[in-house]
């Protein structure tokens, strides 16, 4: 029995809020029965994007729809309001949301009153001022930049199939790819690893046709996975012609050239950019305190720092490390935590609505498994490590045990164990980008020029 009634606003629909909010319904059920507690979640869009997926999303081997949790069945004791929080008074207990319908209703944001915040809006990319960037540059975090470089990829064969002119040829063949975290080696390795397999179908382009270029600014890539994992996963991307540049910047990719800073220049028009995340701005416009690089400063409790009634977890929250040997560390911005840290902020709501002690929030990083297309993979989980075959399974039976629910997971394993029979899908949908076009043109409207060409 909680002391009184609970309004609980949760921020943010990835790992923390909607685990959060899953556990909070689990263990509020009779309160949230008897009108004692209510548990609102705001979030962009409906469902939770399981990320670990994407690139294999972006390879075909997992369909977009499987990669994504739906909110609305797996939170069906809280009221999803799909629109975005823009700025948070926590000292009086409101936020400000827009939605959907706040451009249609003219009416100005809205504001919601809460009595406990759950702030979780994970990250953002961190891009910096490179001339072209953001005009050509394209992210790798959500399902729809997976899908729509997937069918990117594959548009440009076409177009590189069906040209005369070598230099549009070359360019839609090379492939650049910036930042050699998690998200662009996975993304890079998968691609190519589809791509190559899909030269099989066209009767003028050879794999060895293809550029694919990984840019790292450091001296070494994956460094989830430890220094040798990441060695053995340079060697292994050369091994497939994959052309790594280590201890190199993009300076510029203006007029679709990646100009790369060991003077080297690509005509490209794919240019993916995962060079790290940074803080979501929204926790900028807070009265919460925050840390040098932005993020949220926590306990381990999962509070946030100096106030009460304020909870955040993830990629937004500073959470101390409590299982580091040196003092001041903090949890590192991935999945693992994120997910854990939510079941413990979930828990401790409940302990501070019932005047209970709260938990404290300790874990040691297991390690990481990545994939690098179809039977490769590289892996350092409980301190062992491991490449080729044995780590591509072990990647697919760590991320199947983690993906949410049980009918993601049997849908995920239905679709591995059937590409496992068939051949692999090679087909481009990018006509679903603009699905009004064709009518457009029956209606007499002008035919798109240069449809597929950007990225
Ligand atoms: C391609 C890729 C692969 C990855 N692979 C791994 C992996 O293998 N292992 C691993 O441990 N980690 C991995 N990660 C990292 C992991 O996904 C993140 O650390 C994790 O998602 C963080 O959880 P979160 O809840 O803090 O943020 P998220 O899961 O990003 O959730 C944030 C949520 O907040 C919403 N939001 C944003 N702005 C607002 C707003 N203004 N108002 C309301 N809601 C808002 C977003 O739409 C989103 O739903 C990967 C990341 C990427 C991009």
């Amino acid at each position: 029995m909680v002391k009184e009634r609970a309004r609980i606003l949760v921020v943010g629909g990835g790992y923390v809020g909607m685990y959060t909010a899953l556990r909070l319904q689990q263990k509020l059920k009779q309160e949230l029965r008897r009108g004692e507690a209510e548990i609102t979640v705001v979030t962009p869009d409906p469902y939770m994007t399981y990320q670990p997926f994407l690139p294999e999303a972006a390879a075909g081997a997992i369909s977009p729809r499987h990669v994504v949790v739906p909110l609305r069945r797996v939170l069906g004791q809280c009221r999803i309001v799909i629109g975005e929080a823009r700025s948070i008074d926590h000292a009086k207990r409101t936020a400000t949301l827009t939605t959907l319908a706040t451009e249609e209703e003219g009416t100005g944001p809205q504001q919601i009153t809460y009595d406990e915040l759950v702030l979780a809006p994970g990250s953002i990319s961190r891009t910096l001022p490179i001339p072209g960037l953001a005009e050509h540059g394209i992210g790798f975090r959500t399902v729809e930049e997976a899908i729509g470089l997937r069918n990117h990829v594959i548009e440009q064969m076409d177009i590189a199939s069906s040209t005369r002119d070598p230099a549009i040829r070359d360019a839609a063949l090379t492939f650049v790819f910036v930042g050699g975290g998690f998200a662009g080696v996975e993304a890079l390795a998968e691609l190519e690893d589809m791509a190559r397999y899909t030269t099989r179908y066209y009767h003028n382009i050879k794999a060895e046709d293809m550029k694919w270029i990984l840019v790292e600014a450091s001296d070494r890539i994956l460094p989830e996975v430890g220094e040798e994992m990441g060695r053995y996963t340079v060697t292994e991307l050369r091994r497939r012609n994959i052309d790594v540049r280590l201890n190199t910047r993009l300076d510029s990719c203006a007029d679709r050239v990646a100009v790369l800073s060991d003077g080297s220049r690509f005509p490209t028009r794919t240019l993916v950019w995962t060079a790290g995340v940074k803080s979501h701005p929204l926790l900028a416009a807070t009265d919460l305190p925050l840390t040098e690089r932005g993020r949220l400063k926590c306990t381990p409790e999962l509070t946030v720092e100096g106030v009460t009634h304020a909870w955040a977890a993830g990629d937004a929250a500073a959470v101390p490390d409590v299982t580091a040997e040196e003092p001041g560390k903090e949890t590192a911005p991935n999945a693992q935590h994120a997910v854990r840290q939510a079941r413990v902020l979930g828990d401790n709501i409940v302990h501070s609505l019932r005047g209970e002690p709260l938990e404290t929030y300790a874990h040691k990083y297991v390690g990481s498994v990545a994939s690098l297309g179809l039977h490769e993979g590289v892996a350092h989980l409980y301190g062992r490590k491991l490449k080729g075959y044995p780590a591509w399974f072990m990647h697919r039976v760590y991320h199947l045990s983690r993906v949410p629910t049980f009918n993601r997971k049997a849908r995920v394993l239905a679709e591995w164990t059937l590409s496992g029979l068939f051949k692999r899908e090679i087909v481009s949908l990018g006509s679903l980008e603009h699905p009004r076009a064709e009518f457009e043109l029956a209606a007499g409207g002008k035919p798109r020029t240069d449809p597929k060409g950007s990225s």
